[in-house]
């Protein structure tokens, strides 16, 4: 089954770097694994996926036991991270995709790459730095040498039409261009064709992976 899946997102992938002339190689899949077991990062490992998205510190603490060993693999954080939890976090991922601000990448630990999170919607509950203040959250993460920020990420206002998603994705790669940022955490199952349009370099997949998850989110 998830062979299955994941050889659809692989043409996918394909298709859609065809289309936008980019190499393959010049985006990443991230599988999100939240709200799955343990189990399935394994599966999803011995298929040869090597980057895993999670969503919450506490579910991951739990599971990492369990996948901790896993040759290759790197696990990225992907969703809201508060200030308490920014140690354990640091102990859990080597990829933290939702630092919002300077603050927050000042209580990161040790060596991490960091995407900052951009709010490009005013959903309420959106989390992310607001682009007027992402010069200054930039310039600070830029003098932390133990953090590699690598590029931006954000989430766009849920919607059927992946299309509804492109401005979004624009403007990121707009705000990444201007801040001479390499990296773009963009896309998940439904709209990852337009991210790729649009330059991402990481597509963040769960659904069309691993199927419908219990719990919304
Ligand atoms: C859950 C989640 C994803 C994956 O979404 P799918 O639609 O299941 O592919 C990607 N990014 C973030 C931030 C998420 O929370």
């Amino acid at each position: 089954m998830l062979q299955q899946r994941l050889a659809e997102v692989e043409e996918r992938l394909l298709n859609a770097c065809n289309k936008a002339g980019r190499r393959r190689d010049d985006v990443l899949l991230l599988a999100v694994t939240k709200v799955f077991p343990a189990d399935v990062i394994l599966e999803a490992h011995a298929l040869g996926l090597r980057d895993f998205g999670e969503n919450y510190v506490q579910e991951f603490e739990a599971k990492s036991p369990a996948v901790s060993h896993l040759e290759g693999a790197r696990f990225h954080l992907i969703g809201h991270l508060q200030s308490n939890k920014a140690r354990k976090a640091s102990e859990l991922f080597s990829h933290i995709h939702t630092v919002d601000s300077a603050k927050l990448a000042g209580r990161l630990v040790g060596e991490k790459d960091i995407f900052i999170e951009v709010k490009l919607s005013q959903e309420e509950a959106k989390h992310g730095c607001a682009p007027e203040d992402l010069g200054t959250v930039v310039d600070a993460i830029q003098a932390m040498p133990s953090l590699k920020l690598r590029g931006l990420m954000t989430v766009p206002p849920w919607d059927d039409d992946p299309e509804k998603a492109r401005p979004y994705f624009i403007r990121l790669r707009e705000l990444a261009t201007r801040y001479k940022l390499p990296g773009l955490s963009m896309g998940m199952s439904g709209d990852l064709e337009v991210a790729i349009e649009e330059g991402s370099t990481v597509v963040r997949v769960g659904t069309a992976l691993f199927g419908k998850r219990q719990k919304p989110q």
